[in-house]
């Protein structure tokens, strides 16, 4: 057999990505040099001490990418595939989410490298206040400001919270509860940011049927990671009649050629620490017979480098929304073009949750609440404006709509380091 090819990281996907559309927009060679490193790569090693009594060590990461567009803005991750080239390609990517949806904010993302499912909840809150403690002034609610990603949610983040305004004057806490976004509503969180990022991958299907006069009544679809992104998009899609056929996790991949029902696979799920395995209406398929499914859309909403050169070839479906941070690698990518699949851009595909959190902040910010209605409106607004002119970008470019959101992000920042200049 032929040796296989080399799953590049996600650092790479990344920087190939930009390197394409700053070739193709000609970007300025000064711009192109300073966006092709973060501003910063933080490293903090800390110590917890574990339920035996014991003291473990733990090396936790933030990478800011850029803030010309304002403050740093990105989640932290909790998985044992963070590293500080994983950091550094996602904290880049948030740099283009945010400048795509036209958000006031730069990109930044971290995380520790640790396998949560080792540790118990009373560790995993010491974990986590350590490490914000360990963060200190790196992080600010003006300045860089953490959300959940994989595997840390809403409850992590009101332990941030309350650790780094425990930490501050007893005058100044209140009014710094934006440390962090993605909290539970009952403590400064945003209605509806749990559901934001699937809502926002659903709206931007919604827009992929407009243009090909798809109904997605008759569609079906395939969908890889069950959490905060693949359940609320699942959820979403059924809103639309939509058919699941298969789910894959960490712990397997299930299918129902009739359909799987969506919200009582998801009760199932919370009766098995959020895993699908063992669900009975399904059967169980081997891990690379999911690729191969009959579909016509595939949710990639776990973790980056799942289109690959080896997985590609083996696609049966008309798109791929990537719920996901860089699940298609470039050899993957190219494949997709080659056979026709389309691809709707995480940038784009899965800002709903940065969208979210920008509300969460605003909210905030002013001390006002934000009723769902309004969340879910201005949400649609934001992600059809940017979808808009990433078709309009592919259009004038005639390129792929990877590579036209990201013209569109960069020539943003492009045209602010223009008017500013560079310092001194
Ligand atoms: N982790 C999410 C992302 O990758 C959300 C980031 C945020 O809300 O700041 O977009």
């Amino acid at each position: 057999m032929e040796a296989t090819v080399r799953q590049k990281n996600l650092y790479q996907t990344v920087t190939d990505q930009f390197d394409r559309a700053a070739d193709l927009m000609k970007l300025n060679e000064g711009v192109r040099k300073i966006l092709s490193h973060p501003q910063s790569e933080i490293i903090v090693n800390f110590p917890v001490k574990m339920d035996n009594g014991k003291i473990e060590m733990f090396k936790g990461y933030r990478v800011q990418h850029n803030n010309a567009l304002g403050p740093y803005k990105g989640g932290l991750r909790y998985h044992p595939t963070v590293d500080l080239d994983a950091a550094m390609g996602l904290a880049a990517l948030m740099t283009w989410k945010t400048a795509l949806t036209s958000l006031p904010f730069g990109g930044a993302k971290g995380g520790i490298q640790l396998d949560p499912a080792k540790y118990s909840a009373a560790e995993m809150e010491r974990i986590t206040r350590r490490f914000t403690y360990a963060l200190g002034d790196n992080i600010g609610p003006d300045y860089d400001i953490p959300a959940p990603d994989v595997n840390t949610n809403s409850q992590m983040m009101a332990w941030m919270m309350d650790t780094y305004i425990s930490t501050r004057k007893p005058a100044d806490r209140q009014k710094n509860i934006h440390i962090v976004t993605g909290k539970p509503v009952n403590s400064g969180g945003l209605s509806g940011r749990d559901a934001s990022t699937g809502l926002g991958v659903v709206f931007t299907i919604d827009e992929w049927a407009e243009i090909n006069k798809i109904d997605l009544k008759k569609t079906s679809y395939i969908i890889q990671g069950f959490g905060k992104v693949g359940y609320w998009a699942a959820h979403f899609m059924n809103q639309r009649g939509a058919t699941l056929l298969a789910v894959q996790d960490g712990s397997g991949t299930i299918f129902n050629s009739k359909g799987l029902n969506v919200e009582e696979l998801y009760q199932y799920t919370k009766t098995n620490n959020g895993l699908v395995k063992g669900y009975s209406k399904a059967e169980e398929i081997d891990k690379i017979e999911f690729f191969k499914i009959k579909a016509d859309i595939f949710i990639p909403a776990a973790l980056g480098n799942q289109v690959t050169e080896e997985t590609a070839p083996l696609l049966n479906v008309k798109l791929i929304a990537e719920g996901a941070n860089g699940p298609t690698n470039s050899g993957g990518e190219k494949i997709c073009q080659e056979r026709g699949i389309k691809i709707i851009p995480d940038i784009l595909c899965n800002s709903g949750g940065v969208i979210g959190s920008y509300f969460e902040w605003i909210q905030n910010k002013h001390q006002e609440i934000m009723e769902l209605d309004e969340v879910n409106k201005r949400l649609k607004s934001k992600m059809s404006k940017a979808f808009g002119e990433m078709v309009k970008a592919a259009d004038h470019y005639k390129t792929d709509w990877r590579t036209a959101s990201y013209i569109v992000a960069i020539s943003k920042i492009e045209n602010s380091y223009r008017e500013r200049g560079i310092f001194p």
